[in-house]
């Protein structure tokens, strides 16, 4: 028997079919494709006589989406320390869950017919107000982003009622991306607010930013260096002594979840990130869900359908100023499903329990790694520097030792930043691997950086052109 140490430096082989030098999978349609008539009562200008669809055996088929799996990597394949993303493992029974034949149904049925599922969303929203501390939440939003855009619209339409013009959303340096977009897309002016010397918001330049025309000021906290601003509560008398809203962006929620709650520190609206805190599929662009959760004053512009509970059941309706619609219905039902399972099964105790080992991995993990880390003492993550070397090709280097690397060179405020959460589903053996990868890359030379990842199906891509000019199917590859 081979005797191994939890520490022992791991390499990985993904597997690459291949003709030459070019990764062999085939696109379904290339495999074989068949005619097919198409016999429908609807209109003729409407349809087609015929259609080419692909015609592949079972067997073929299973194989053709396990190769792709396996030339892929995810967080069924080893840990995926990706900072901010939270990619927890999806645990199955939220399958079982998601899969049952009672949880599909038309959403246009009437809603004497589908009690049961009114009655799950409006327990969704209530239990995910209570875990934040806010009033009122709407299902609504399709991810945080959409949360974020719709949070934003619910404060504008705030602002409006009260008669009040409002131009600037004010946003630290450190935030997301998406923050910066969902106040402009909403017509905002974005206040760019730099951080203190120690990571945090810093009192005197907040000071400075906050005016008559703050509409509201978008933080996360934890922040994006894994801090907690603890000065949040000032935080939150300034942007109110100045008549703005104080808005939570939910994604680090993961680090807090039954010890602290967004609305007790004076947040007066907030997105949740179901498929980051509470373990619903994630990533590849599969659908996410981001609802938005707001105080009572703020409940009566929430998004249409809202749900409410009636005389011994649930039913829609249309809040009395609301923004309107931000997606159908209540949004991504069977993401939302999955995320009233974990929650129910979870528990008080099991949320509070996932938030302090989420802490504790990340904090663990700190100490096992020969990195540089700027700032704490921190939460959920940390953001570590690669030093001397460059951070993304540290990443793709972590690739050939078996993990999946952190997010790399954001927040700016960290050179060469390798933003690291490994997540509480994360056992000790499992960190130490991940540590020993770290530490590997930290030792190899700057060659052995630039040739990785060596061991992958697809070496570097171009990053760039792959978001901006992306090829969304076979069609426009043939279309080249
Ligand atoms: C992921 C993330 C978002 C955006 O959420 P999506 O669900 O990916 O749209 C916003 N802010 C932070 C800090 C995030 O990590």
């Amino acid at each position: 028997m081979t005797s191994f140490e939890d520490s022992d430096v791991l390499e990985y082989d993904q597997a690459r079919w291949r003709t030459g030098d070019s990764v062999y999978e085939p696109l379904l349609s290339e495999k074989n494709t068949e005619k097919v008539t198409v016999n429908t009562s609807l209109p003729d200008e409407l349809t087609r006589d015929e259609l080419t669809l692909p015609s592949l055996s079972e067997p073929e088929l299973a194989r053709h989406y396990t190769r792709l799996s396996e030339m892929n990597y995810g967080v069924e394949s080893g840990p995926f320390p990706l900072g901010s993303c939270t990619m927890k493992y999806n645990p199955k029974f939220t399958e079982d869950v998601a899969a049952h034949p009672k949880a599909s149904v038309h959403p246009d049925r009437s809603e004497r017919s589908i009690q049961g599922l009114l009655q799950i969303q409006y327990q969704l929203q209530e239990q995910l107000a209570t875990i934040g501390g806010m009033d009122a939440v709407t299902l609504q939003p399709p991810a945080g982003a959409a949360g974020e855009f719709a949070g934003i619209l619910i404060a504008n339409a705030y602002h409006e009622a009260n008669g009040d013009e409002r131009t600037e959303v004010v946003i630290p340096d450190s935030a997301h991306g998406t923050n910066f977009a969902s106040a402009a897309m909403a017509g905002y002016d974005v206040v760019g607010l730099p951080s203190a010397e120690d990571g945090r918001v810093d009192l005197e330049a907040l000071d400075a930013a906050l005016s008559e025309e703050t509409a509201a000021l978008m933080l996360t906290n934890p922040n994006t260096l894994g801090l907690f601003e603890r000065d949040i509560v000032e935080i939150a008398e300034m942007v109110h002594d100045v008549g703005g809203l104080l808005y939570y962006d939910g994604a680090n929620l993961n680090a807090l979840l039954g010890r602290g709650r967004p609305g007790d520190m004076g947040f007066d609206l907030m997105h949740y990130n179901v498929h980051k805190t509470f373990a619903t599929p994630h990533g590849g662009g599969g659908p996410g869900a981001g609802p938005v959760g707001v105080s009572e004053t703020l409940k009566e512009f929430l998004p249409d359908p809202h749900i409410r509970r009636t005389n011994g059941g649930f039913e829609r309706y249309t809040p009395e100023s609301s923004i309107g619609k931000v997606h159908g219905y209540e949004g991504n039902w069977l993401v939302l499903l999955k995320a009233y399972a974990y929650i129910t099964r979870l528990g008080d105790e099991g949320l509070a329990d996932a938030s302090a080992k989420a802490v504790l991995n990340a904090n663990y993990l700190a100490e096992q790694i020969e990195y540089d880390i700027p700032f704490g003492p921190f939460h959920h993550e940390f953001v570590a520097s690669a030093g001397e070397q460059d951070a993304a090709d540290a990443a793709k280097r972590m690739l050939d030792y078996g993990v999946h690397p952190p997010t790399t060179k954001w927040p700016e405020i960290v050179s060469e930043a390798l933003m690291t959460e490994p997540t509480e589903i994360e056992s000790k053996r499992t960190l130490d691997q991940l540590a020993a990868a770290f530490n590997a890359v930290r030792a190899d030379d700057s060659e052995a950086l630039e040739r990785a990842p060596n061991r992958t199906t697809a070496r570097r891509i171009d990053q760039a052109s792959a978001a901006r000019n992306p090829q969304l199917s076979w069609q426009s590859l043939d279309d080249e």
